[in-house]
């Protein structure tokens, strides 16, 4: 009898893991639940609210011939006892049984830390938050009005560089809490700034956002920065839903697994991607991002598949190599990091990174419809390529 395995969440990480797994046709068949009916390319958000049209494909399309079967509906309960999943869409209510569960749900912004940001920030959460921003955008360049990025992090880099290259009418100001790109090497760091400078965002270091108010936000020394719309991307935050079912969660809600991804308290529950906590390098948690989120549903699924055949696979093997970093369409950041994630000296920048990254994003769309590099053709070196077994895999 063929092994029933339910994937939740067609971001990069599910979508992967059930075209992966469903190869196994014969033993395994596969039914994919996500809450759209199309795949949304999310690390192309900042690109679409600065103007871009989106990307993303409908599932069924992407689908076609693997073998995976789509159900679309909003997933609102796990019964673990049972082995179902509730969910509700444009047909009402329905439950969908499993003998494997994949968790692949995501992650979104986490607006509840500070006063305001639910309320009136904008977000890069989804398809739809992001084009709300880039609705406002027109009106706001127009009036030469400022838009504040809180977050220094990767997305709020990006951000801001796209929305300045993109709407030279507004002004950008940049607002975080540490220091714009404090993970980066020195020159790395160098070159984020200098960029940024000659973008025209304005960078606000080592300040705390402690309200966010429908004119601008407020800092924890009382002062206040004036903007016209606010976007919010300090923090991610993920669903609620494993917390809920008893399924082993960190405090963050991210279902901690083995080194096959396998939930550590339900070992016929698998997570991937965003919504995963696996130990990576020293034992830290892999970072969010595609880079960590494809390998680990290459392994959910090469587990799954083993299992079926009663092999036991080996532990996911995992590396980090590149940071890319989007400085809008003509620069960027390529930052080579050791293999517990910490920044080399070397760097790549200007247009050549800006390439690289634009190749690491193409990449990681093909990647998760199933993509794979012909043995012959995978690199020795960490270049924009991904491989599987034992992969290489860059950071976008
Ligand atoms: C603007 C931006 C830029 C980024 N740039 C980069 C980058 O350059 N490099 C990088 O590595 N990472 C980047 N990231 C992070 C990256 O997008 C995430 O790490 C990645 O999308 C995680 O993949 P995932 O499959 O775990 O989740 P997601 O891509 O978030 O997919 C989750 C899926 O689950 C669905 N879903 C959620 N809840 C439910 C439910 N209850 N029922 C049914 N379906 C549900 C969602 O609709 C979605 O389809 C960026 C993020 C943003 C916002």
């Amino acid at each position: 009898m063929e092994h029933n395995v339910v994937v939740i969440g067609a971001g990069y990480a599910g979508l992967s893991a059930a075209v992966r797994a469903a190869r196994a046709a014969g033993r395994v068949r596969v039914t994919l639940v996500n809450e759209r009916e199309h795949f949304v390319e999310r690390i192309r958000l900042h690109e679409v609210a600065a103007g871009r049209r989106p990307t993303g494909r409908p599932l069924r399309t992407v689908l076609k011939g693997t073998g995976v079967s789509l159900a679309v509906g909003r997933v609102t309960d796990i019964d673990t006892e049972r082995q179902r999943v509730r969910l509700t869409g444009a047909d009402g209510d329905r439950e969908i049984g499993y003998d494997t569960l994949v968790y692949g749900l995501g992650s979104g912004a986490d607006t509840s830390s500070v006063p305001g940001a639910a309320r009136y920030a904008h977000t890069l959460a989804g398809l739809g938050p992001a084009q709300a921003l880039g609705d406002v955008l027109p009106r706001l360049a127009a009036e030469r009005a400022t838009v504040a990025v809180v977050g220094g992090g990767l997305t709020g880099i990006e951000t801001a560089a796209e929305l300045a290259e993109a709407r030279p009418g507004l002004r950008v100001r940049l607002v975080t809490r540490s220091e714009v790109g404090a993970g980066f090497s020195p020159r790395g760091r160098r070159h984020l700034l200098r960029v940024l400078d000659r973008l025209g965002v304005a960078v606000t270091e080592n300040a705390e956002v402690a309200e966010v108010r429908a004119d601008g936000v407020v800092l924890a020394d009382g002062s206040e920065i004036p903007a016209g719309a606010t976007v919010w991307t300090a923090g991610h935050t993920v669903p609620a839903l494993a917390r809920a079912a008893g399924i082993e969660v960190d405090a963050a809600g991210r279902v901690i697994v083995d080194g096959t991804q396998r939930s550590v308290s339900h070992p016929d529950v698998y997570a991937v991607g965003d919504a995963a906590r696996a130990a990576g390098p020293g034992g830290r948690p892999l970072r969010m991002c595609c880079a960590a989120g494809l390998p680990m549903s290459f392994e959910a699924a090469r587990a799954i598949t083993a299992r079926s055949a009663a092999r036991e696979p080996r532990d996911l093997r995992f590396r980090y190599y590149l940071r890319c970093v989007s400085l809008g369409r003509r620069d960027g950041l390529v930052q080579f990091v050791a293999p517990d994630d910490t920044p080399h000296p070397v760097v790549i920048t200007g247009r050549a990174a800006a390439l690289v990254k634009e190749t690491v994003v193409r990449g990681a769309a093909a990647f998760s419809r199933g993509a794979t590099l012909p043995p012959a053709r995978r690199p020795r070196t960490p270049v924009p390529h991904m491989a599987e077994e034992g992969a290489p895999f860059p950071t976008a």
